[in-house]
């Protein structure tokens, strides 16, 4: 365990938290096939469905594939 931290639980959050580039904080949701947090950077296709809703298509940086959002 650090030495610096004084909250052990709040410090095992933080190491848990993925390491990567920072996303654009703007996600679209999750991957419906590997749960990952998908950002608007890996948004393909954005479209009205015949309810007037707004459907995504994007790219799931884990997958390597197309998925719709969740
Ligand atoms: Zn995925």
């Amino acid at each position: 365990m650090p030495a610096y931290c004084p909250i052990a639980g709040t410090c095992h959050t933080l190491l848990a938290f993925p390491f990567r580039m920072p996303d654009d904080p703007e996600i679209l949701g999750r991957c419906p096939d590997c749960d990952e947090s998908i950002s608007r950077v890996w948004l393909l296709v954005e479209y009205e469905t015949d309810d007037g809703d707004t459907g995504l298509w994007a790219e799931c940086p884990d997958c390597d594939d197309v998925v719709a959002p969740e």
